[in-house]
């Protein structure tokens, strides 16, 4: 899948794609006529076994979606592609170990899953040989780690963030999302309601009054270190993840200095 026609730009993805993918595709796009949309479902970073299970799964519509946005191929590599059998150790695949930030926040929520996250990703990288990969903002967290992972191995992809895409109520969009129920997803715009409130306090009072979340963490901190933001914190950043239905919610937002 390397170069013959030139640079790719990447995108990988869980599948069950939805217009956050399909702007990340249609950047990719701007960038090249070769735009490469991997699909894979990868169970290193999933830490729940039924989270992994119920992950929604649509390889015929997503092909659809992604080629119609602008990849000019879409790839679902298998299980055994991605982690061969000269990757395990003792029938585990071995781990690129992601470091310090990643037991924070989504990390100490979800421990080993950004380990898992920076292993596909090699892996996805080894196969398609990018020049530019394109990540979302939604993922925070996980973008803040890859980027540092890429110029700390000096590996020669560029790493392009995409902004979050919202529905139109505000509901940033998850493949999650699907598995919400009716009540749910109204209780789930209380996340965004929070996000735009402008100040921590009012942010973690307003994710309070929602009996239906279970928050996991909501925090305002500083984008280059993930400690907790003070007043002299340049583009603090807020963040938040929780349950819904059994559905995890993850999103962010930037903050007004000092908030
Ligand atoms: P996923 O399929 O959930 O692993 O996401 C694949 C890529 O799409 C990641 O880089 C995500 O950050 C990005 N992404 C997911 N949701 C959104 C969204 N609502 N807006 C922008 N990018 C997103």
């Amino acid at each position: 899948m390397s170069a013959s026609n030139g640079d790719i730009a990447f995108v990988p993805t869980m599948g069950a794609l939805h217009d956050g993918h399909v702007s990340l595709i249609k950047h990719a796009r701007t960038l090249t006529n070769n735009v490469v949309v991997s699909i894979f479902v990868n169970p290193l970073q999933f830490e729940s076994s039924e989270d992994l299970e119920k992950y929604p799964r649509d390889l015929e519509g997503d092909s659809k979606k992604a080629l119609a946005a602008g990849a000019t191929r879409v790839w679902a590599p298998t299980i055994d592609e991605i982690y061969p059998e000269n990757l395990k150790v003792n029938g585990e695949v071995k781990k690129i170990s992601a470091g310090e930030i990643a037991n924070k926040f989504e990390g100490a929520a979800r421990p080993g899953h950004f380990d898992g996250v920076l292993t596909v990703i090699n892996q996805l990288f080894k196969h398609v040989d990018p020049r530019w990969a394109i990540f979302g903002e939604k993922d925070f967290q996980q973008l803040h780690i890859v980027k540092n992972w890429v110029t700390k191995s000096y590996i020669p992809v560029e790493v392009i963030t995409g902004g979050i895409i919202r529905d139109s109520d505000g509901l940033a969009l998850s493949s999650r999302n699907v598995r919400l129920t009716t009540e749910g997803r109204k209780a789930a715009l209380v996340i965004s309601r929070a996000l735009r409130s402008g100040s921590k306090a009012s942010m973690k009072e307003i994710l309070a009054s929602e009996p239906a979340l279970t928050l996991d963490y909501a925090e305002v901190i500083d984008p280059s270190t993930f400690e907790i933001a003070d007043s002299s914190t340049l583009n603090p950043r807020a963040i938040v993840a929780g349950w819904i239905d059994g559905v995890r919610l993850l999103v962010n937002m930037g903050m007004a200095a000092g908030s």
